[in-house]
């Protein structure tokens, strides 16, 4: 019974975020730590999350969803091709 709390806590999705491009539709999954570590060395803007180029057509693969180490989530939303910040 007492198992049952941390079982539900490990969170299976920290280990990776999945990356989009709007361009060929490509997804990533790219290790969250590579991720969290662009994000702490940009100290610059933060109205964007880390970006990365895509690897078959040279664009720019923004994420899907983020939530950074401040707590601010980043989510792309499809079908509005508009990338909404919380
Ligand atoms: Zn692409």
């Amino acid at each position: 019974m007492g198992n049952m709390l941390s079982k539900n806590q490990k969170n299976i999705n920290k280990e990776f975020v999945t990356f989009f491009c709007p361009k060929c539709k490509t997804k990533e999954n790219i290790p969250f730590s590579i991720i969290d570590m662009c994000d702490r060395n940009d100290d610059g803007d933060d109205s964007y999350p880390p970006r990365f180029s895509c690897q078959n057509c040279y664009g720019l693969m923004t994420t899907l969803y983020y939530k950074n180490y401040n707590g601010k989530v980043y989510e792309y939303k499809e079908d509005q091709n508009l990338l909404y910040i919380f």
